[in-house]
């Protein structure tokens, strides 16, 4: 079966009992069992529900894996992966990270005795030189959020394999539809399926897909024993989302070049990060192992400008958190989603004051143009 229609039909897209070509929503935490002691596929929610068992069937099939697992959160299943290692393994983590991400490894996982070094994951040498003889995993994102810089997956699974580390990819902003870890080397492949996977801005939730099924065992015995699983009215609305993800990837990434094409000539614009610019430093790797740019880009605007004046004066694209939804969202990084990284480290590592992050969503490209068009005139 060809992507697009695994989309549509992976995992279980018709219910056995009725024909309904919906997977029904299981409302129920406990199952019947007919003798004392006999083998039951389900019986206790928290541990398997058809529903939930229908959308991680779905994304180990997209991400062309052994076993998938569906959490109420994008963090809690990072925070079950991490829950792999014990106390006094060393994780090596991309210094470009989701916030939460920095969040949950400085103020929960490093008071549980696990050690991390951050590393820019695009210098693989700098990936080498972190090993220590405790090291487990290498945990990275590419591209990353919110300067779409890009790691060479295959090149560091290379690595890690060497010595028998895991890499754990978290593939968010690009999506299986665009780039499939699992196939590129790695090992853990994680979601926050808040974004481009739900798609329609109303749900939280959090996939893990692994290649090896021994892995997927201990995963599986996690996600039953912390518990932080997806619901089953979730799981419904998540493999709903699902559905859809090609065409709505298709019109993300044909906004996203147009306005990436409007940025690039406009003068009040100074800078812009896009896995599509043939200029970038790293658009041999976007093109080898990514199948399109996404619908993500930031810019910062000209010496001057006002971004608080910017960012007031659009009226279609929303000042809003979160990311990857049919409707175009802005946030300024420095302020909002990275707001809680210390001034100096967020500088250093490139989150200006003046950074925009732009998640294009899919309407009509001319009025998304237009709206920054008289937003950048007015700032
Ligand atoms: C949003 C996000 C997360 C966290 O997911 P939640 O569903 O908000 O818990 C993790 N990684 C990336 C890249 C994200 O954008």
């Amino acid at each position: 079966m060809k992507f697009n229609t695994k989309l549509i039909h992976a995992g279980i897209s018709r219910d056995k009992a009725t024909g309904a070509v919906n997977v029904p929503i299981y409302q129920t935490s406990t199952y019947a069992q007919s003798e004392l002691g006999g083998k039951v596929e389900y019986e206790y929610s928290r541990t398997g529900n058809p529903t939930r068992r229908a959308v991680e069937d779905l994304i180990k099939d997209l991400e062309n894996g052994v076993a998938g697992f569906a959490f109420a959160s994008g963090s809690a299943a990072i925070h079950n992966v991490f829950s792999l290692f014990s106390a006094g393994d060393h994780i090596i983590v991309g210094n470009d990270v989701y916030g939460g991400t920095f969040r949950l490894i400085n103020t929960v996982l490093k008071r549980q005795g696990l050690e991390f070094t951050v590393v820019d994951t695009r210098n693989l040498d700098e990936v080498k030189g972190a090993i220590k003889y405790n090291t487990k995993a290498i945990y990275l994102e590419t591209p990353t959020n919110p300067l779409m810089r890009i790691t060479d997956i295959t090149a560091i699974s290379e690595i890690a394999h060497e010595i028998d580390l895991l890499t754990i990819v978290d593939n968010t902003f690009a999506t299986p539809y665009i780039q499939q870890p699992l196939n590129l080397g790695a090992d853990i492949v994680l979601h926050s399926a808040s974004k481009y996977l739900g798609g329609h801005s109303d749900l939280v939730a959090g996939l893990v897909v692994v290649k090896d099924s021994k892995l997927g065992d201990k995963i599986g015995y996690l996600q039953n024993a912390i518990g932080g699983i997806l619901g089953p009215q979730d799981s419904w609305l998540l493999q709903r989302g699902i559905k859809t993800l090609a065409v709505r990837m298709q019109a993300h990434e044909s906004n996203a070049r147009k306005i990436f094409a409007f940025l690039n000539e406009n003068e009040n614009v100074a800078k812009i990060y896009y896995p599509g610019d043939p200029d970038a430093r790293d658009f041999e790797i976007v093109k080898k192992q990514m199948n399109g740019f996404g619908g993500m880009l930031s810019f910062e605007l000209a010496k001057g400008h006002s971004v608080k004046k910017f960012i007031e004066s659009l009226k279609i694209i929303t000042l809003a958190e979160s990311l990857g939804a049919v409707e175009s969202l802005v946030e300024v990084p420095a302020i909002m989603t990275h707001g809680s990284i210390p001034e100096k480290i967020r500088l250093k590592n490139g989150i200006s004051n003046e950074l925009i992050r732009l998640s294009v969503g899919i309407e009509q490209s001319e009025d998304l143009i237009e709206d920054l068009e008289k937003a950048l005139s007015r700032a």
